[in-house]
Parts: structure tokens; sequence; C-alpha cells
């Protein structure tokens, strides 16, 4: 047997599967599986990356300097204490690296995202998974499950893919009662989703043991390009900073981000659009006799009888070019999530469900 072996953990990691974006036989697909926001990026945005074409043969920043000044101002934060990533995701997977190893513990929920697990293994450290209360986010058990190995407590708020939330009190019950040694991770990739809700963002200036995640991939339009932040105590800043490749993200998706973020107008129709189409969504929805919880982000999830007739239902959305998302990797085997899309697609997919449900397979 070969000697040529990866780091322990790595081998457990059940690569992340996406969201489908097609279907065999099907030429016209609407993708409601990757929560992406249905009418695209900010015009301004767009423009941001035509311009950055005339400067591609120039490195880009390596501070992200002007892009964590646009953070700050828009959101009344400290530049001092925002990192820039490809993605939340390199934040989250940072975080692993620099705070959690071999015996260490990195604690998140039953249906947390999945990417906490992945990159908990990545850094060698156990993922630990607490149970949730009618797929909310339980404090008293992730209290309840910390330990002296645990490093880091990972909830996204709101949860993908539940959608729903707890309250600040909540967060800071949590943040107050984990162990010294560790760090609690608000990832808040739809924060922006719910009008006047900061992220957790006081909650990281009060305290020395919280960090923030955000991301441009969702309510900014911006996946594709790959930018996401974090929020946090100076010095846990510094440390990822420590572990970030100078060049982590190019020209073209600093300078989109920076002018996504300034296009508060657009974000805010965004916003509202998404809210009043998930009403639409969810009351048709519930119409046809599948209930969703109350969500506060851009998607919502679907609830059927069984696991059978989530993945029969599945099988005939896509007959029709409707593309949800499967959740039994989230332990949600009943469940299907669905992106709030634009008005069209959000009336269709409900009618189709309708369909479904009323026999007309
Ligand atoms: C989509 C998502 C992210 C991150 O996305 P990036 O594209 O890497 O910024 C992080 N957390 C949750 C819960 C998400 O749903």
């Amino acid at each position: 047997m070969s000697q040529i072996r990866p780091q322990p953990g790595i081998m457990e990691i059940a690569p992340y599967v996406g969201g489908k974006s097609r279907v065999d036989g099907v030429s016209n697909v609407t993708k409601l599986s990757s929560n992406e926001n249905p009418f695209g990026p900010s015009p301004a945005a767009q423009e941001a990356v035509k311009r950055s074409a005339h400067e591609l043969h120039r490195y880009p920043s390596t501070d992200h300097a002007d892009l964590r000044a646009a953070i700050a101002e828009t959101h009344g934060l400290n530049a001092d204490r925002i990192i820039c990533g490809v993605g939340s995701d390199e934040i989250i997977s940072f975080l692993c690296q620099a705070y959690a190893g071999p015996g260490d513990e990195v604690l998140f929920t039953e249906h947390g995202f999945s990417m906490y697990r992945i990159s908990a293994l990545a850094a060698g450290a156990t993922p630990v998974s607490v149970p949730e209360r009618e797929r909310v986010t339980d404090v008293d058990a992730l209290l309840a499950g910390c330990t002296d190995n645990t490093r880091l407590v990972f909830i996204a708020n709101p949860n993908n893919p539940t959608g729903t939330m707890i309250g600040l009190a909540e967060i800071e019950r949590l943040a107050e009662g984990i162990p010294p040694q560790a760090l609690l991770v608000l990832d808040g990739a739809y924060a922006e989703y719910v009008e006047g809700y900061d992220g957790g963002a006081k909650l990281v200036e009060a305290r020395d043991n919280v960090v923030m995640t955000r991301t441009f991939s969702k309510l900014y339009g911006l996946g594709g390009l790959r930018v996401g932040w974090g929020y946090g105590p100076i010095d846990v800043i510094d440390v990822l900073n420590r572990l970030r490749g100078p060049f982590n993200l190019s020209s073209t998706a600093l300078a989109a981000a920076e002018a996504a973020i300034r296009d508060t107008a657009y974000v805010e129709k965004c916003r509202e659009e998404n809210t009043r189409l998930r009403a639409i969504l969810s009351e048709a929805l519930a119409e046809h006799g599948v209930p969703c919880d109350t969500s506060t982000a851009n998607f919502v999830l679907a609830r059927f009888g069984s696991q059978q007739e989530a993945e029969d239902c599945d099988i005939f959305l896509q007959k029709q070019g409707l593309i949800v998302r499967r959740v039994a990797g989230y332990n949600l085997p009943n469940c299907l999530r669905i992106t709030v899309g634009d008005e069209p697609s959000c009336r269709r997919v409900a009618h189709c469900v309708g369909l479904f449900k009323a026999g007309e397979r």
C-alpha cells in the first residue's frame, strides 16, 4: 500500500454537492436550487466588471483597503476589523485552520451549513453536531454540546436550509455561555434579507469572542465572483490575515463588490421584492398542503409528508424544468428547499407543486 497519504480527516470529507443547474432532456430550466438573486447583480457592479477589464495586467490590491472602506462606511463598521475572502467559505476555512486542529471540536447544529463540517475535517478537527428544536437553532443544545475541547461554534442566522433565525438576546446568551477557549461564528450569509438586522455586528464589537461572516453571493447577486468578508476582534482578524493569500481576491471581484455594496438602492429593492415574493410562494405552497417554516431568508423549506413524497415532487418539478434543492444531506429528507425566484418562477413552482399534490404526476 502506498505510503503517500493525506492528512487525517481529509478522507472523511464528503465532497460538497452544489445545487443542480440542469436537467437531462429539458432545455429551458429555472434554477431555484442555490439561493441566487433572481435579479442578478446591481448594474453598477456589472459596469465595474467591464471597467476592470482594462487593468487585468495589474496585480490586485493585497489589503483590500477600498472594499473594506466601502463595507465599513455602508454598515457603520471599523474597516480594521474586516477581512475579505474568496466567498465567506474562505473565511470559514481560515477560522477552522487557525483555531481548530486534531483533538479540537467544531460545534454546529444538525441542519447547519455543510461547509462547517467540511472545513473542520480539513483542519483535522472533530465536527460535532447538536440537535435543533423543530428546525430552529437551540442555544441550550449548543451550550450543552460544548466541552473543554470546543474551539469554534458556528451558527448561520438566518439558517440555511431551514430559513429560521433566533433573536439577538439568544445569540448573546450563546456568546456569554460558551467556554473561554471557544469562538462564536455568526454566519450572516442571509443577514441582508432581514430588515434592520446587523448580522450581529454590534455583538462582535461588544465582545472578544464573536466573529461575523458575510457574503456577496446571495442578495448582492455575485456568487460567480466569490467575495465574502468577516468582522471580528482585531486580534482574530490579524490571525486570519496571516493565513490569507496576498492576492486571494481578483481586481474584478474587488471592484464589483465595492460597487455592489455602495448601490444601497438596489439592495433595498431586492430585499423588498424578496419579502413580497417569499410571502406569495409560502402562502401558495401552504394552500396546496405543503407547509413551510417562517423564513427570513431568500428561500423556503417546503415540508412533505415523507421522503418519498419529497423525492417524487422533486422529480415532477424537474420534468417541468424547475430545479429545487433536496436537503436529505442536511438531515431533512422530507423537505425541499426552494429559492425565492422572480414572480413568474414563484408562481410557477407553487402551481406545479399544486399539480403534484393534486395527483397529476
Ligand atoms: C451560501 C452560504 C455561504 C457562503 O457562501 P459564499 O459564496 O462562500 O460566500 C455561507 N453560509 C451559508 C449558510 C450559506 O448559505
